[in-house]
């Protein structure tokens, strides 16, 4: 049996891949595939009003958030948010808390100015900040929710900081309970909680739009993605609906409640069973600890190369560490079974035995 661990493009529901395939060979009996549909048709009109509305109801969100599904990934929003919400004279407040925060910041300084108003920089990125000092007139303040490499995750979410917050959620999106109208924007690109590549979700609250004094390229506009109803030009057509089908399988599993009990498990078991491991160190201060990745290293190269080399052998997919950080991070987004979790901590029970 295969168990896939990949950070994203990562795991995904065995029924949508089911559903997915079918839709390739033949689109709701339709005779076309999903692949050949027009966009403006009532058959994809119903895929993407379906996944926008179902993103509405698992996150909650109030009436004056839009959801749009958009291309270009979540690297296209470190460049398309402050395009829509920071005027050249102003400063965005930004956290600075690894790999994915600076290149969101680097883009930022390209509209406006950018003020550090917490960073872990000083703790290699093993730790989030706890202090924030947001200046009152900052146009907004960006935050990583997740950071992917690092295995950081904010726990306690700035909600008071009192400017429009602004959240880059690609490595935890739907996977946990946040209060998500508190939050003005929020990106994620879908290949990891939300689907396959090829798609963005974008949730906005329309009323922070339209501030900002520079002419904006069409494509680039949120409210032009708004008045269009996500469809400005033709949208990632499979993408969405592999979303569609995944935020399905979401709600059927009782919505973003009932996965995070399970996240909650899975993370314990991982981190329980690597803390018992004298020659296992996680290097992620435990109060900031990733629960969708989960970053360690073992105190001898040997050891990491016979441990990799035994999941290679059991069908343990993806376990390898960012190349910038070295030694293993396990993804543990909402699709990975808890069966795969549960021969994960078999593997590292055996090898603790062997090599301990
Ligand atoms: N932000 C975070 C937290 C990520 O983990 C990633 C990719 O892994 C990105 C942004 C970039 O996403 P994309 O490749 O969709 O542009």
């Amino acid at each position: 049996m295969i168990h896939n661990f990949n950070a994203g493009p990562s795991v995904l529901p065995k029924e949508v891949f089911e559903q997915a395939s079918q839709a390739v060979l033949n689109f709701n009996n339709s005779g076309l595939s999903i692949l050949e549909i027009g966009h403006r048709t009532p058959l994809f009109e119903d895929v993407m009003n379906e996944a926008r509305s179902l993103v509405k109801e698992l996150m909650m969100l109030d009436d004056d958030h839009e959801v749009l599904f958009l291309h270009g990934g979540a690297t296209t929003q470190f460049m398309q948010v402050p395009m829509n919400l920071l005027n050249e004279n102003e400063v965005a407040a930004y956290t600075e808390t690894g790999t994915w925060a600076g290149k969101a910041i680097k883009e930022a300084k390209l509209f406006g100015h950018v003020e550090i108003v917490g960073s872990s920089k000083h703790t290699n990125y093993t730790s989030m900040p706890h202090e924030l000092s947001v200046p009152a007139t900052a146009a907004y303040l960006h935050i990583t929710t997740n950071e992917t490499i690092a295995g950081t995750q904010w726990h306690q979410l700035p909600y008071d900081c009192g400017v429009p917050i602004v959240a880059d959620m690609s490595s935890d999106i739907l996977s946990r309970v946040l209060d998500f109208n508190k939050f003005d924007l929020i990106y994620a690109g879908a290949q990891k909680n939300m689907g396959a590549a090829g798609v963005n979700l974008v949730v906005v609250n329309k009323n922070i739009l339209g501030k900002v004094n520079r002419t904006i390229p069409g494509i680039l506009d949120y409210r032009n993605h708004i008045k269009e109803g996500s469809m400005l030009n033709t949208p990632p057509v499979f993408a969405v609906y592999v979303a569609m089908l995944t935020l399905r399988w979401l709600k059927e599993q009782g919505g973003v409640v009932a996965i995070e009990a399970i996240n909650n498990q899975k993370a314990e078991l991982i981190y329980s069973a690597l803390e018992a491991i004298p020659f296992i160190n996680l290097p992620v201060a435990k109060e900031d600890r990733s629960k969708m990745n989960v970053v360690f290293t073992m105190d001898d190269p040997a050891k990491e190369a016979a441990f990799l080399q035994l999941c290679k052998e059991q069908g343990m997919y993806g376990v390898k560490g960012h190349r910038s950080v070295g030694g293993f991070r396990l993804s543990l987004y909402n699709a990975l079974k808890m069966e795969s979790v549960e021969a994960m901590l078999q593997l590292l029970q055996e090898f603790a035995e062997k090599n301990g």
